[in-house]
């Protein structure tokens, strides 16, 4: 497979919105399977006229904090494998989390393209609250909302380039 776009983050950050937001109804392409893939959905983007896989990763089984934190860990490494590009989503109402800075560091030693995505920015005033993210050390960030689809445009503009 090729044109892979992995979707990563910590829980409630509004990774599967986006996810359906992109997918809309187009039938997922590859069926879940046993193991770690159970968490993952695979679904078809399309953006100008490009098709690409999307991955919602997340929807962890696991309660307890340190396997939670472990299979977070483990989705993104699969994403680093699996996908061509990922996007990093991190939540501008709660800004950088511990979580967040663990999943940077190890995004910023992977060799595949990295867009962070600061979702619930519902409204002008929030922009301003979003530049906290560019010390993730990941370079730009675009501001969206998963749930109104704005901002999502200019994030696939950049996305596609590498399709
Ligand atoms: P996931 O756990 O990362 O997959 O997050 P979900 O997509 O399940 O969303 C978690 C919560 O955030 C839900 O209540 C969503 O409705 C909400 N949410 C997602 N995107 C946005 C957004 O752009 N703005 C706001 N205000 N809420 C959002
Ligand atoms: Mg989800």
């Amino acid at each position: 497979m090729s044109n892979i776009l992995a979707i990563v983050g910590r829980p409630n950050v509004g990774k599967s919105t986006l996810y359906n937001r992109l997918t809309e109804s187009r039938k997922a392409i590859v069926d879940d399977e046993s193991g770690v893939t159970r968490d993952r959905h695979y679904g078809i983007g399309e953006w100008t006229h490009k098709n690409f896989t999307v991955i919602d990763t997340g929807g962890y089984v696991a309660n307890s904090e340190d396997v939670f934190e472990a299979a977070i860990r483990e989705q993104v490494l699969i994403a680093i494998e699996e996908a061509n590009v990922i996007v990093f989503m991190v939540d501008v109402t709660t800004g950088i989390t511990d979580l967040d800075d663990d999943i940077a560091q190890i995004l910023r030693r992977s060799k595949k393209p990295v867009y962070v995505a600061v979702n619930k920015v519902d409204n002008f005033q929030l922009q301003s609250d979003a530049t906290v993210f560019y010390s993730l050390g990941l370079g730009e960030i675009y501001c969206i909302s998963s749930m109104s689809g704005s901002g999502t445009g200019e994030l696939l503009d950049e996305v596609i380039v590498n399709f």
